[in-house]
């Protein structure tokens, strides 16, 4: 069979809405709308890992990106990041085309138009990214690859 040479990259959620803090679930698993496009186009899917399960794994509470911004989340995001990066160049450099990153509006790691501030119960939805998009858009720079991201929003609520 003949590869498609196109793959499209997920957030890890899209693909496992089991990964997401408490109660923000929004599909049973997997996001199929965004699936059944990939499928239907022959793209293949790579699926980012989630950050905040490696932080704080499958127990947590949704947080603001002002209470995930430590020097310890950061290196998380970076080291993701670096692994991204270096896997799509892989791909970039013999011929694949990347046809977009998608991620998670609202959330404090994954947003890219919108995502989470505040604390103290003063938490609000704010134009701005993710922590990873923010280190994922670095890491990409840095291998000299330029890939569309787009913001996924399932629903109106909060997001991670
Ligand atoms: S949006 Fe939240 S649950 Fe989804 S991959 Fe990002 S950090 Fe993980």
């Amino acid at each position: 069979m003949r590869r498609s040479k196109q793959i499209f990259v997920l957030h890890h959620c899209l693909l496992n809405q089991n990964a997401r803090a408490k109660g923000l679930a929004k599909r049973r698993g997997v996001v199929e709308e965004i699936v059944e496009e990939a499928i239907r186009n022959g793209w293949g899917i790579y699926q980012i890992p989630c950050p905040e399960l490696r932080f704080l794994g499958m127990e947590r509470e949704p947080m603001s990106k002002t209470r995930y911004d430590t020097e310890e989340f950061r290196v998380i995001c970076k080291e993701i990041a670096r692994e991204v990066a270096e896997d799509l160049r892989r791909f970039v450099e013999v011929g694949y085309e990347i046809k977009g990153i998608a991620g998670v509006e609202g959330s404090p790691s994954c947003g890219v138009n919108l995502t989470h501030i505040g604390e103290g119960g003063e938490e609000k939805l704010v134009e701005g990214e993710g922590i990873l998009v923010e280190e994922i858009k670095k890491a990409l720079a840095k291998n000299g690859i330029r890939i569309n991201y787009y913001g996924i929003k399932l629903e109106e609520g909060r997001d991670c």
